[in-house]
């Protein structure tokens, strides 16, 4: 909640509360509590944009907690985020629907002499929820005196291009229809002013990329994008002990890549452990895909039906879905500026993903999001008074640490691949730093003519992402937007449900019911179910959900 603070002018202005932003906020606060220190998140609670499922490096978290909370190791937290250490790290090949080999031990070899491979080891560290994590990362910050506010997407970045700096941030207008016409509740967003702007927003960011085009930032690469998919299935407790609370599965191959035959494409699948008897399955699919019929919740289906995958998911129920991209052009698309070569401008940083510090041969960017927070925060208290020196001297910090020198070790991988595909270029990307740079051409661009060969026999629900022949998915608090779309997809489902019961709900509310169905409402309206669980299956916990919509949208 807001409270009568003015917050229409701070010191140090953080979009994104992400593990980035929010890092560099706690950071921040400890080492400079007088600092005026405000982040805004567009999603209502904070963890809700992130998928949950992550492989975690520790260092750099541990070093913020460190500095943060120093007995963090006792709290409550601390025992339920980072329960899971990695103990089994699995890498697979698949080939078809039924064969899977285990390629751990190259890897290892990899390792051992040094080659790119290698990094896609994962043997101690920590399976995460990011959204737990970040959530925690929120607590803490709260508690530091940050203030946080959630439900604020920003919209703009207002640049001075003659003085080199930016001076603000404009927050969206609320009240718009869908076509942006002004009604009755229209309130235009506001401006707040800040002396330093720290962009966090993640993966293709709205001012990162707006604030890129108007402070004239080049990249040497263009950036290129990953689509990853997941869902967090609830299974049986069986399953997820032969799973094991602290492996974690990587695959290559089938359904996206099969050698010589194809399809063809870059990444690959995951399995990770969540809360007990839940299990995260997801897809990480280049966007550089060149079918023009394909779209990653295929892959993710083929996948799941895999002989090796099944037997662990089974029968279990999807709780959770979601899709995010990753930024994956690695460090030659790190948006830079031309003149002081500063990853930002002036008083302007950019963090986390929304620089694009994730490497791809490790498939992590955590690590470099909250360290890449850290050294923010360092640059902005040795800046403070003169903030147009922040980015330059973030920049310095960066290319000092850990960041810089990972993301220079993967600098060709991304792009050695895309050039010459799966079956050369995996094994070329072994000689890294060593290549020379290979220009690529925008994802967009890699789309030909050809038909995805292995697109399964159903259709998706666009707005939930699950396949139609699949689990209806109950709604859940952790879980929460949906929009009217797809509420509106969901009721005559419901109806035909054997436990529902139109008579069972009160005049009132199927009324309310109606105005959705008949498109009273915008579909662009997107609604947050805050009632626990509300599974079909259950009469009594299902009839919650049209009455809370109800009350919610009227
Ligand atoms: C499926 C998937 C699996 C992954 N697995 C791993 C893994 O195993 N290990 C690993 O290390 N990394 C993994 N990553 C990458 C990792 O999640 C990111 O590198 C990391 O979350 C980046 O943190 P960030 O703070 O920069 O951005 P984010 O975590 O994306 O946070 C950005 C925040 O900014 C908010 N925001 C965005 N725009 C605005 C705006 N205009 N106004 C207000 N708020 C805004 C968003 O709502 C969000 O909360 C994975 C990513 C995906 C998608």
């Amino acid at each position: 909640m807001v409270d009568n603070k003015n917050y229409n002018q701070v010191s140090v202005l953080i979009v994104g509360a992400g593990p980035a932003g929010l890092a560099c906020a706690i950071q921040l606060k400890v080492e400079k509590p007088d600092a005026d220190v405000c982040v805004i998140e567009k999603a209502l609670a904070i963890g809700n944009h992130n998928l949950s499922g992550a492989v975690l490096e520790d260092k750099a978290l541990h070093k913020l907690l460190d500095a943060a909370q120093p007995d963090w190791r006792d709290s409550d937290e601390a025992k339920d985020i980072l329960s899971q250490r990695i103990e089994k790290d699995d890498i697979l090949f698949l080939l078809g629907k039924k064969f899977s080999f285990n390629i751990i031990a190259v890897m290892k070899i990899a390792k051992k002499l040094g080659l790119g491979f290698g990094e896609m080891l994962h043997g101690g560290d920590y399976v995460v929820s990011i959204s737990k994590l970040t959530n925690w990362l929120g607590k803490i910050a709260a508690k530091v005196g940050v203030e946080v506010l959630t439900g604020f997407a920003a919209e703009d970045i207002i640049y001075d291009n003659a003085a080199g700096k930016a001076t603000g941030v404009k927050l969206v207008d609320q009240g718009l229809n869908k076509k942006g016409e002004k009604q009755p509740n229209y309130v235009e967003g506001e401006v707040i002013k800040a002396d330093f702007i720290v962009l966090a927003e993640g993966c293709d960011g709205l001012l990162t990329e707006k604030f890129v085009k108007k402070a004239s930032l080049k990249r040497f690469a263009h950036q290129m994008y990953s689509v990853a998919v997941k869902e967090l299935i609830k299974v049986s407790p069986e399953q997820y002990e032969k799973f094991t609370a602290s492996r974690v599965v990587h695959a290559m191959g089938y359904p996206i890549w099969t050698p010589l035959i194809g399809p063809g494409i870059f990444g690959g699948g995951i399995i990770y452990p969540g809360a007990k008897n839940h299990i995260s399955v997801g897809m990480i699919v280049g966007a550089d895909w060149k079918y023009r019929n394909f779209n990653p919740q295929d892959a993710l289906v083929r996948f799941k039906k895999h002989k090796f995958v099944k037997q662990f998911i089974k029968g279990g129920e999807v709780v959770e879905a979601g899709a995010h991209m990753i930024p994956e052009g690695g460090y030659y698309a790190v948006p830079r500026d031309p003149q002081t070569d500063s990853i930002g401008k002036g008083n302007v940083m950019l963090l986390g993903d929304s620089a694009g510090f994730v490497n791809m041969q490790k498939i992590k960017g955590l690590h470099h999001a909250i360290d890449s927070g850290m050294q923010a925060a360092h640059a902005i208290i040795a800046a403070y008074d003169s903030p147009e020196k922040a980015a330059v001297k973030y920049t310095q910090l960066v290319e000092a640490s850990n960041i810089d020198k990972e993301m220079k070790s993967a600098m060709n991988y991304r792009q050695t691949v895309a050039k010459f595909g799966n079956l050369i270029g995996f094994p070329l990307s072994v000689f890294g730093k060593l290549l020379p740079k290979f220009d690529v051409e925008q994802d967009y661009e890699a789309m030909t003519e050809a038909d995805y060969r292995l697109k399964p026999d159903h259709n998706f629900d666009k707005d939930t992402f699950i396949a139609s022949f699949e689990k209806f998915p109950p709604f859940q608090s952790e879980y929460g937007a949906y929009s009217i779309k797809a509420i509106k997809k969901f009721l005559p489902l419901m109806r035909m449900g054997k436990h529902w019961s139109w008579d069972a709900i009160d005049s009132k509310t199927q009324d309310r019911i109606g105005k959705i169905i008949s498109g009273e409402c915008d579909e662009n309206i997107k609604v947050r179910v805050r009632e626990k669980t509300i599974n079909l299956t259950d009469n009594n916990n299902f009839q919650g959900l049209p009455i809370w919509l109800a009350s919610y949208i009227i």
